[in-house]
């Protein structure tokens, strides 16, 4: 989907045409923020401030609207009041990210799509989705530490973001109630988090603790410090990580919380004389979120010596076309940012614009290899659906592009056991949509698969 800013139609006679343009060096750089007309008189140095970005983020429905009414179309405004009608998250947008939207057409803006729903643009969710798929919660020992791997578990100290993402894999827990979703509550509370560090200091194989939630980049900064202390000084731990969305939606955070910035840097000092890796692991999906700004955030990061690497998302309309996601991971590397992972969208209700088929990411990865170092080209990866962990895309014990079916098994994971994964009815033959439709016919195609990998199907 021609969907990028700068999208041009890959040429297979001349492979390398952004590099010939070298657009991924060219980073945004106007004062974009000032079409917004609540922002138009808002200077450089005000718009910086993290403060700022916080006090002015369009935070529900009606702040939303009464940012955007001026600027973007009539029928717009109606779209999205709709969303808000059916949406399972939360909305909240920075003014940064509201800034960078292209308001003449917003229906195809990839950072729009990301995090403001539209009603106009939801689609019929696949049978076979549920709101917690990759089992997060039933894989937890404690509350708000999920332990699936043997060596590494995810901490999630907190439940709030600086934005909500639409596609939200915790969209079960993160954000407040909607009028389709009660979530579970994972607040900022130094007691629970004392029964996650009991657990894992009594667990001699963990080495690796990813602290998520939420977005640590709203854990205050003494918060940042004591968790981040205490992991360190256990003896099994070896590499933390903490996660952030931040770096991608506002930058301001690393430019002008010192505090916040200087905690981080302890930690990540302490860490390195003890010879433990602390790295943050941040989150952007499309080359527009890239500007001048993430630059001098990301140096800020890069002079004290912090390791940043990103995950990201592959979602249609957004980031599902060879070029754009080739443009996304040169950008990366411009700001020292270390591409680590793309992500086959998971397979959460309510988002099924999103999600992309398997082949679209087997095709995209195939596309990006060689783009750029070895080094900083992404695992494609599929978190396979039911708990089995992170697979590569193409690892696949069986694929049926028509019927949409993926197997996957994860022999140090949860060994004899096999995972599926399913493309989005949109991505399918009418006629096939109408089968997944028909539980009789449901039952058969999942045991046809399960005979193809190589499983039984009873
Ligand atoms: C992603 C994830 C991790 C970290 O996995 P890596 O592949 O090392 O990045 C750890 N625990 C859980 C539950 C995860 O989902
Ligand atoms: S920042 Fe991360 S945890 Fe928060 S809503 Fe977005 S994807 Fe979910």
């Amino acid at each position: 989907m021609a969907t990028a800013q700068d999208f041009i139609p890959p040429d297979p006679s001349q492979s390398n045409h952004n590099e010939a343009k070298l657009l991924h060096r060219r980073l945004r750089d106007d004062e974009f923020w000032r079409k917004i007309p609540a922002f138009s008189e808002v200077s450089e140095e005000e718009f910086l401030n993290f403060v700022f970005q916080m006090r002015n983020s369009a935070y529900g429905e009606d702040k939303l609207i009464e940012l955007i009414e001026e600027i973007a179309p009539d029928e717009f405004v109606e779209d999205v009041k709709e969303g808000f009608r059916k949406a399972p998250m939360a909305v909240r947008v920075t003014p940064y990210l509201l800034g960078l939207i292209d308001w003449e057409d917003p229906w195809s803006d990839p950072i729009r799509t990301q995090f403001i729903p539209i009603g106009s643009r939801l689609y019929e969710d696949h049978p076979m989705l549920t709101l917690d798929s990759l089992h997060e919660q039933s894989d937890a020992p404690v509350e708000g530490l999920t332990h699936r791997y043997p060596d590494k578990a995810l901490f999630l100290p907190l439940d709030t973001c600086p934005v909500y993402c639409r596609f939200c894999t915790r969209s079960y827990a993160i954000g407040v109630d909607t009028e389709t979703v009660q979530k579970v509550k994972l607040r900022v509370n130094p007691k629970r988090w004392e029964e996650a560090f009991d657990y894992i200091e009594s667990q001699p194989q963990l080495e690796d603790i990813v602290i998520s939630g939420g977005d640590t980049f709203n854990l205050a900064f003494k918060h940042i410090e004591t968790i981040g202390m205490r992991l360190l000084e256990m003896p099994n731990i070896r590499r933390l990580r903490y996660a952030t969305k931040g770096l991608a939606v506002m930058p301001m955070k690393v430019l002008s919380d010192e505090r916040w910035l200087d905690a981080i840097t302890r930690v990540v000092e302490r860490g390195r004389k003890l010879h433990k890796q602390v790295v943050i692991h941040t989150h952007f999906n499309h080359p527009n979120e890239i500007t001048e700004i993430s630059r001098r955030a990301c140096n800020a990061l890069f002079e004290r010596g912090v390791v940043v690497r990103n995950q990201s998302v592959l979602q249609r309309g957004v980031n599902d076309d060879p070029s754009t996601m080739a443009l996304l991971i040169k950008r990366l590397g411009e700001i020292n940012v270390h591409p680590y992972y793309v992500y086959q969208h998971d397979m959460v209700q309510g988002v099924e614009d999103l999600r992309t088929s398997v082949e679209t990411n087997k095709e995209i990865e195939k596309y990006v290899r060689g783009v750029t170092a070895g080094f900083n080209t992404p695992t494609f990866v599929v978190d396979a659906p039911g708990g089995g962990g992170k697979r590569a895309v193409h690892s696949h014990e069986h694929y049926d592009r028509e019927t949409g079916i993926s197997v996957y098994t994860a022999p140090s994971v949860k060994p004899g056991e096999h995972f599926m994964y399913f493309d989005p009815l949109h991505s399918l033959s009418e006629e096939i949509q109408e089968s997944w439709r028909d539980e009789g016919q449901r039952e058969e195609m999942i045991a046809e698969a399960r005979r193809a990998a190589g499983f039984d199907a009873s």
